[in-house]
């Protein structure tokens, strides 16, 4: 790769028109006041997705990677991103936008290019972090693998964890931040540059592998500070005259040490701050009292920006504890999460109320968090109808959402604007394509009542043992099988209707045939379909249920190249036919080993979604469970004997806070048992899940009441293990993961062997099953058909040697 340096600003050739006429012009003292008319606009952006209304930076991204283009093609591609988003913000006539929220992968590693903080084994000699570093460390390379990637906060946008250690050195080793503010000035764009705070990248840090566990990352506050110096100093000299601090931390539990070392970063910070507005935005959920009081007590802070979406204690803190007078409110009430139009009217009675509390010339209209948890623009969008299009808005949408907002409060109501919103609002609310009285009425009468199969678990799997007369040791795998090139043509075509029913059905045949061939071969006992029908498990669930509309370009950043386009849920849910049945029993026909039906949870379904913000989450879940639940007695009417409902996402949902845990994990459990309290004791009910940190809530795993639960475990050194260790006694079988689906590597039959031993300590003989961690789809032929004999094997090996034991 060229070693050209990554963040120097590239002059974007469609930038060099004329400056544009924009309100954020004037804001070039170091003074926040603009020269406005009458009184303040004051309208703020946290941040706007990168990937590109139609996923430019993706593709710019895999062809660079790919050797296909080189540094500048990239380099144009992110500039003509940046350019457009700056200019489509200062035209609706946003105040504070921002800068430094474009990212080349992810915003956590920006942060550590920017403190230098790069792990050895990337050796990187000092200078300016170029492409070539920056995407090793995201993405490994020939040599050295990639540094770890773990979710941000409960969304599905994943971070690259920053490694540290006590003797980590830092420099200021990316100018980023600094060269984007200036390459938006250049164009006429005053902007606030936005970093992420010092605290929150650390506590969001980890101990670099072989350092003491305990080791404390808060201790290197003193030693990132100074970078942040660097960086200020030479924000101040460009000409900034507000920097954004994200410090979404401040949400979490935070205990006092962690609390004071916001104030002491703030307090070390003040002096190079000064002359500087500084803003400190916090996101994803409330602020509690003790966070509040810390952070509305900086001497040095202008403003402070909250998540009054997800922040309803927050917002009744501000107005009991008080707000400190002559600072900014940066009231986020544009939801960020999500792409439901706002309700303007119910937006300015907040806004209101919030006027009163901090004045006038105080309070900015802002989002709920980055916009790049959201789609990025409506007007992409010409499969959906209108009707439901009115209802929505993307993050362009909702850029003109929050202008209108403060347009308004400043006494400049565009009337068109808001009885547009008033007249969708209502539309939505009247719809008869939302309401279905019958499923909000079953849905309704669950409420209160417990569900759960009559007989318990032992006593169940006793009776299936009859029937199914399993091994011990019995394997199975998760569901899907690779998809070939081939197969997604054939879904393709089909779904463009270039090919008929008929061939379809031909086509998936013959792959299901294959697949119940080779699990045949390879003596696996329990069979799946291998999922050919499916291009992603919720949406093939969504398409056939009502309620779920999808869209062509609703993509959100997952993480670095990756995105997802979640469906939307909009209207009551319900299933007007059978979804697998006929495939389920075509698989099942085609053998004599048990075959598993093959289904997607209801909490999985909902938290992949884009959800309806008009009735709580649990009601949605508890429809998409009725469902479910029709789903799973239909199969078991046609005489599928194991069904196997994947809860994949359940522990993604878990909220931020301790104190909401409980609440969650009940009503999503209660949903997932609404799902099967009704099949036979002899009907086997399986789930799966796709993580391994589950020993926070295996109480309420075990809760689920699932006959047999296939879990990951192979990539996380068997964390999952240690639960049971501490004396968890779990009755159910379980299927800890005996090898990494992630990787093409394949395990050996010792090491699988090795991995079932370990499992059998801590389990018992009888209810453990063997299987691979998760589901093979991403995987080649040539890599599960040897992955999967030496699985077999190793298990055969034990049955062996505990019949002769
Ligand atoms: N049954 C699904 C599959 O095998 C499960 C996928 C998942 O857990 N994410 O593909
Ligand atoms: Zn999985």
């Amino acid at each position: 790769m060229p070693s050209i340096s990554l963040f120097l600003l590239a002059r974007p050739s469609a930038l060099l028109s004329p400056p544009f006429a924009i309100a954020t012009l004037a804001s070039s003292s170091r003074h926040h006041r603009l020269h406005l008319p009458r009184r303040n606009m004051a309208s703020h952006i946290i941040g706007y997705p990168r990937i590109g209304p139609k996923r430019e930076l993706k593709f710019a991204l895999e062809s660079f990677w790919d050797g296909k283009s080189n540094v500048d093609d990239l380099k144009k591609v992110a500039a003509d991103l940046r350019t457009s988003i700056w200019k489509q913000m200062a035209d609706a006539g946003i105040k504070y936008i921002p800068s430094n929220t474009f990212s080349y992968y992810d915003q956590m590693l920006d942060t550590t290019a920017m403190l230098g903080a790069i792990p050895l084994r990337y050796g990187w000699n000092g200078g300016e972090i170029e492409f070539e570093t920056y995407f090793s460390m995201a993405r490994g390379n020939a040599s050295v693998p990639a540094m770890e990637m773990t979710k941000w906060f409960d969304t599905n946008y994943h971070y690259i964890v920053p490694e540290l250690a006590p003797d980590t050195k830092f420099s200021y080793s990316s100018h980023k931040a600094v060269s984007e503010y200036n390459e938006a000035k250049a164009l006429g764009i005053d902007t606030i540059p936005v970093l992420i705070g010092p605290v929150t990248y650390l506590l969001l840090s980890k101990p670099a592998k072989g350092e003491d566990k305990s080791f404390s990352l808060l201790s290197l506050l003193g030693n990132v500070l100074p970078v942040y110096k660097e960086v200020i100093a030479e924000l101040k000299s460009s000409g900034a005259s507000w920097v954004q601090f994200d410090e979404p931390t401040l949400v979490l539990d935070l205990d006092s040490h962690q609390l004071q070392a916001f104030s002491k970063a703030y307090l070390e910070l003040e002096p190079s701050l000064s002359g500087l507005n500084v803003l400190i935005e916090t996101y994803f959920a409330d602020v509690s009292s003790e966070a509040y009081r810390t952070i509305t007590t900086l001497s040095g802070v202008s403003g402070f920006g909250f998540d009054l979406v997800r922040g309803s204690k927050t917002l009744d803190l501000i107005k009991s504890a008080g707000f400190p007078s002559g600072k900014y409110l940066f009231a986020g009430i544009v939801d960020g999460r999500n792409i439901w139009a706002n309700d303007l009217a119910a937006s300015m009675k907040m806004l209101n109320s919030l006027e009163a509390v901090v004045g006038r010339d105080k309070l900015v209209v802002s989002t709920s968090c980055s916009l790049m948890h959201t789609a990025v623009d409506l007007v992409n969008e010409d499969k959906l109808d209108n009707d439901i299009k009115s209802w929505l808005a993307f993050a362009a949408q909702k850029v003109f959402e929050v202008n209108a907002l403060a347009k308004a409060l400043a006494g400049h109501k565009d009337e068109a604007f808001f009885s547009a919103n008033a007249a969708a609002q209502a539309s939505r609310k009247s719809s008869p394509r939302v309401t279905n009285e019958e499923v909000q009425k079953a849905a309704s009468a669950l409420k209160g009542c417990d569900h759960r199969r009559a007989t318990n678990v032992r006593a169940r799997l006793d009776a299936q043992q009859k029937k199914l007369n399993l091994p011990i040791l019995p394997t199975t795998t998760i569901g899907s099988f690779p998809q070939t090139m081939d197969l997604r043509r054939v879904r393709r075509e089909h779904k463009a209707k270039k090919i008929s029913e008929e061939e379809y059905v031909k086509s998936i045949k013959e792959e299901i045939g294959k697949v119940v061939k080779l699990q045949e071969e390879l003596d696996i006992d329990v069979l799946v379909h291998g999922e050919p029908e499916r291009n992603d498990m919720v949406e093939y669930f969504g398409e056939q249920l009502s309620g779920f509309a999808f869209t062509v370009n609703g993509w959100v950043q997952s993480y670095g190249s990756r995105c997802v386009k979640p469906p939307i849920i909009y209207g009551d849910v319900s299933r007007p036919t059978a979804m697998t049945v006929f495939w389920s029993t075509m698989a099942q026909s085609m053998t004599s080993r048990p075959m598993k039906g093959m289904l997607t949870g209801p909490v999985t379904i909902l938290n992949w979604s884009f959800v309806r913000n008009d009735q709580p989450r649990f009601e949605t879940c508890y429809q998409i469970a009725l469902a479910i639940k029709k789903e799973v007695e239909d199969l078991e009417e046609a005489g599928i004997k194991v069904i196997q409902i994947d809860e994949a996402a359940l522990r993604e949902g878990l909220p931020l806070r301790k104190s909401e845990q409980a609440f969650y994990l009940d009503w999503a459990v209660h949903a997932f048992r609404i799902t099967n309290c009704g099949v036979k004791d002899t009907t086997q009910i399986h789930t799966h899940m796709c993580y391994s940190n589950f020993n926070d809530i295996i109480h309420s795993i075990i809760d689920m009441d699932a006959d047999v639960i296939t879990i990951e475990n192979s990539r996380s050194d068997e964390k999952l293990l240690s639960a049971f260790r501490g004396g968890i006694k779990y009755s159910a079988g379980i299927g800890p993961g005996v090898y990494d689906i992630h990787s093409p590597r394949i395990p050996s039959m010792e090491e699988i062997a090795d991995r079932i031993y370990k499992m059998l300590v801590v389990l018992e003989t009888n209810t453990l099953w063997v299987n691979p961690d998760c589901g093979l789809k991403t995987r080649k032929y040539s890599e599960v058909k040897p992955a999967l004999t030496n699985m077999v094997a190793s298990a055969k090996l034990l049955r062996k040697q505990l019949g002769s034991a």
